[in-house]
């Protein structure tokens, strides 16, 4: 039992009333860490001592620098960290190390930006209609739970629980089962950074288990959760219940757009990079080529040698463009979509199977895979495969393009690749998607709201005004009559 890791519950490192279970390294299969996982028990009592730890002065009264303060004392120990946090996760998920270096570098980034809407965050004074003066201020909304996916550890946690705790709430979160390193890692940061007892719990286990807890417990205000549709859905039933706010990020099929005048180079580089960078396991990942048909086969021709070039293969070596999978069922998965794809009549362009020997056969590696022949509505084109597996479609006709693209229960990222910037500007409107990118793809800002339409979620995270998805609005009227009210005689006994 000594090697087992502790888990942060209400401000204590102890062990979790759950089983023990082991993490696992996706390359080659070795175990990471042994800890234990959270009951509703544990969640139980961390939600308690949150309810305690938010309403105490040391945490709700404080100004607003001094929290920032915090927030950049957070930033800080992340940056100091960095290269360990980076080797973290790269163990954690399986991420190459130059994504996780990058990932690393944004979870601080995004503190830093927080703790700036934290301290420069204003009230307002609405314009008065009477003897008194309004304002609408914001408060803490008290508890708040946030649930997040294997796919992006320290990036999903930093997204929701800076923005939490510069809005002054108490944070329970909940990594996924199989990747909880870096959360329990920024729970301890947290602590070092001075952010009072309680205020932080981390809690991996089951979401089914603790999860659930957390999400039906009547004291947490709201979930800020990441993770797959099905989920998603299940969870705002259970909010519904209880009235309760959920900021939903959930799965993809994004269309990537090849126009006829889209500078080829550019074009070939951001399709790669938006489909295989983290092997495909992106909720924005860039599924669905839509390539013009006047430059379909010289842009084929270009995309399937790139890919056939990409360095897949140990995650350790900065010259490594594509990891493992994150699990061997994962795999299984994608693997039985590729089947699927080619009973649908699909034809495979490059991948379309694992490679092989050395750390190849130790890990849950596959190799990026290129489809042709599938329509929008096969199965592949509509189902989110959360893996390297892109599907070309050839287009003619503007209006015939955006209605494919469109036609999707997702809505959540589309790309764009052309010279026009009219067209840009045109079709990007057009677009359903949360996020369009424009000769470029992938790439995040912090200061940039992000989230999706239709099924791929509800509600924006990230961007100045983040921070008011952890806080209620509230309104104080102060009178300013001269007299009382005309309710009781002015002078009267009683
Ligand atoms: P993925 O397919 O990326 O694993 P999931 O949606 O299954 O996505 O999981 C995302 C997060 O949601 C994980 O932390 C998981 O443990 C949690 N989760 C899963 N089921 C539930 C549930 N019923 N209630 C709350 N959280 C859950």
């Amino acid at each position: 039992m000594s090697d087992v890791q502790p888990i942060f519950i209400g401000g204590e490192w102890r062990a979790g009333r759950g089983k023990v279970y082991a993490t696992r390294y996706p390359a080659d299969d070795t175990v990471n860490a042994e800890l234990t996982a959270a009951t509703a028990e544990d969640a139980n009592e961390a939600i308690e001592a949150a309810d305690a730890a938010w309403r105490r002065p040391n945490w709700r009264d404080i100004k607003p620098h001094e929290r920032a303060g915090i927030l950049h004392r957070i930033a800080g120990l992340i940056r100091e960290r960095s290269e360990d946090l980076a080797q973290m996760q790269r163990r954690d998920n399986g991420k190459p190390i130059t994504e996780t270096r990058a990932l690393v570098a944004s979870a601080a980034g995004t503190f830093q930006f927080f703790a700036a809407a934290c301290e420069t965050l204003e009230e307002t004074i609405t314009p008065p209609r009477g003897d008194f003066l309004t304002f609408s201020i914001n408060d803490p909304m008290g508890v708040v739970a946030a649930i997040t996916p294997w796919n992006s550890p320290i990036a999903s946690e930093a997204q929701k629980l800076a923005p939490a705790l510069a809005a002054g709430c108490a944070v329970i979160l909940k990594p996924a089962e199989i990747t909880p390193l870096l959360a329990l890692e920024l729970g301890r940061i947290c602590e070092q950074a001075g952010v009072p007892k309680g205020v932080v719990s981390v809690l991996p286990g089951k979401g089914s288990i603790v999860g659930d807890a957390i999400v039906r417990h009547p004291k947490v205000r709201k979930v800020a959760f990441t993770g797959g549709t099905t989920t998603g859905r299940a969870l705002a039933h259970a909010a519904a219940e209880k009235l309760m706010p959920v900021s939903l990020e959930l799965g993809g099929k994004s269309p990537t757009i090849v126009f006829e005048d889209a500078d080829i180079d550019h074009a070939v580089a951001g399709v790669l990079f938006g489909i295989f960078s983290s092997s495909g396991e992106s909720c924005i990942a860039g599924s669905r080529l839509f390539v013009h048909k006047k430059i379909h086969k010289e842009f084929m021709q270009r995309l399937v040698e790139a890919t056939k070039a990409l360095r897949v293969g140990d995650p350790v070596d900065v010259k490594t463009q594509m990891g493992p999978l994150i699990s061997s069922s994962h795999r299984a998965s994608i693997e039985s979509y590729v089947e699927l794809g080619l009973k649908e009549g699909g034809k495979i362009l490059a991948g379309g199977t694992r490679p092989t020997g050395g750390l190849y056969d130790k890990g849950w590696f596959y190799l990026p895979t290129v489809f042709e022949g599938l329509s929008n509505n096969a199965r592949l084109c509509q189902e989110e495969i959360f893996g390297p597996v892109l599907v070309t479609l050839p287009w003619e006709d503007e209006d015939d393009l955006i209605a494919q693209a469109n036609d999707s229960v997702y809505g959540l990222a589309a790309g764009l690749w052309t010279r026009d910037f009219r067209r840009a500007w045109r079709v990007a409107r057009r677009l359903e998607a949360g996020t369009a990118w424009i000769n470029t793809y992938k790439l995040f800002s912090v200061s940039t709201p992000f989230g999706g339409l239709k099924e791929s979620g509800l509600g924006r995270e990230k961007g100045r005004l983040g921070i008011l998805q952890y806080m209620d609005q509230k309104s104080l009227y102060f009178g300013m009559n001269e007299n009382p009210l005309p309710w009781a005689e002015v002078g009267s006994k009683h």
